[in-house]
């Protein structure tokens, strides 16, 4: 989501193949540096400029080709159908995980329609599977490339992939338009909103076992409002959305399980809105104890995304099984110098050329207690960074700083920086939606505690119920 304008966010993907169900923790970060890396930097170098949105969460799987992978392994399309989620056999409806005051009503007719996700744009090769055979496509060399429409049938796999080993893994519903434009191939998935919705919940909050199925239902509405908002946002493209993090990763249905997807169906039609319009559902991984307001982007506030403090009940805050719950880096003077030349534009600051930082200081903090105004004082003079900025200026290795919410200190050479949580911090803290679904709370009281004073609406289709 980050990312931009509605964003339920921030998302990068929760690594869902690689989440046993009683391993839901984030610490992969730890040891997926790399991965972690190269998120931030899609983050960062996806962000449509003047969007400020950004989506943090655990690294997603890596989808680097594995070696000695055999190049014509057979494939077996039998695994690879699905159930349409309203045949799925379903458990009853918890009435206490309902929200209350939920409002049944019909969907607008601008909004009744399959989403276009562009699942591919611009890639120079496909694979497509159809009728047991592997064809490859590509656009090279072609004067002009004969659009194709691929109709999925119910319970039907569309089958296609960049690289004939990712074949395996893929399965979209609904229908899917290949296109060229300059010698390069893209792909649109048409598919029924519900159904689209199961292949992002796995990435998007991860695969998590029985006790926090609340947790997949918030994210699932998050999701779903996120969809809706983005109908038609992107004006002549031709789809609405992204499926990868400058929207909601959306993979299709390889990694759906039993339980995200009654996740999606026992949240079907929830959306959050305000005053009857869908709200901005910004997220991120960690809040660090306390979520914070569209002034770290300083944009006028949004009046349900308040900074709430993340505190359990019990003691320490709901997103403390999060890695980030606290964290250090240290910066030799010698890259401090390097790093803030380098990243000065990135993080949208003019500074003169300098030699040597003498000084950084926090003249003022955000009410949550992250950075406003960092001063940073120069052999060339001083110059300031505002809020969520400042994590740019830090760039190392393509990694930003997890989070605004530090304090700075200088010691022998060192600038040692300590900070709490990871992400902007506004909006939904996805730790901490693990940790209230863990206590027991329900989607409906997790989504009110993170969007203050947002209401549910539930739509429905004509004829159903
Ligand atoms: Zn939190």
């Amino acid at each position: 989501m980050e990312f931009k304008e509605l964003l339920v966010l921030c998302g990068l993907a929760f690594a869902g193949a690689t989440f046993a169900d009683s391993d839901f923790d984030i610490p992969e970060f730890e040891d997926s540096k790399t991965t972690l890396q190269e998120n931030v930097q899609r983050l960062v170098s996806q962000q449509p400029a003047g969007v400020v949105v950004e989506k943090e969460l655990p690294p997603e799987q890596n989808m680097d080709e594995p070696e000695n992978q055999p190049e014509n392994q057979p494939l077996d399309e039998s695994s690879l159908n699905f159930a349409p989620i309203e045949e799925k056999s379903t458990t009853e409806e918890s009435v206490s995980s309902t929200p209350q005051g939920l409002v049944s009503m019909n969907i607008p007719d601008s909004l009744n329609r399959p989403i276009r996700v562009a699942l591919f744009m611009g890639v120079k090769n496909l694979f497509l599977v159809e009728n047991g055979d592997t064809t490859q496509l590509s656009a090279d060399g072609f004067k002009s490339f004969t659009p194709k429409k691929i109709e999925g049938a119910k319970g039907k796999c569309i089958v296609i992939a960049e690289t004939r080993w990712q074949l395996k893994n893929s399965c979209y519903p609904g229908s899917a338009t290949i296109t060229a434009k300059n010698g390069k191939l893209d792909v649109v998935n048409t598919v029924e909103v519900e159904e689209y919705l199961r292949g992002v919940v796995p990435y998007e909050m991860g695969k998590l076992d029985q006790q926090r199925f609340e947790a997949l239902k918030a994210q699932a509405v998050a999701a779903r409002t996120y969809a809706y908002k983005h109908f038609n946002s992107r004006g002549d493209a031709g789809f609405d959305v992204y499926a990868d993090t400058r929207d909601q990763v959306y993979k299709g249905l390889a990694s759906a399980t039993p339980l995200t997807d009654e996740a999606v169906k026992q949240t079907a039609g929830v959306v959050m809105t305000y005053n009857h319009k869908f709200i901005t559902a910004y997220y991120h991984s960690t809040c660090g104890g306390q979520t914070e307001t569209m002034a770290t982007w300083q944009k006028p506030d949004l009046p349900y995304l308040k900074s709430v403090s993340d505190k359990a009940e019990k003691g320490g805050n709901w997103c403390n099984e999060s890695s980030y719950t606290k964290w250090e880096r240290k910066f030799t003077d010698k890259e401090i110098n390097t790093l803030f030349r380098q990243n000065a534009s990135e993080a949208k600051v003019k500074i003169k050329d300098f030699n040597k930082v003498l000084k950084i200081e926090i003249l003022n903090k955000l009410s949550s207690g992250r950075v406003l105004t960092m001063r940073v004082t120069t052999n060339k003079g001083s110059f300031d960074i505002w809020a969520d900025k400042t994590r740019w200026l830090f760039k190392k290795n393509g990694s930003i700083l997890p989070s605004s919410f530090f304090s700075i200190t200088h010691k022998e050479g060192l600038w040692i920086v300590e900070g709490k949580g990871f992400g902007h911090g506004v909006g939904m803290c996805q730790m901490g939606v693990r940790g209230m679904a863990a206590a027991g709370k329900n989607y409906g009281e997790i989504l009110g505690h993170y969007y203050q004073g947002i209401t549910f609406e539930k739509y429905q289709k004509a004829g159903q119920k």
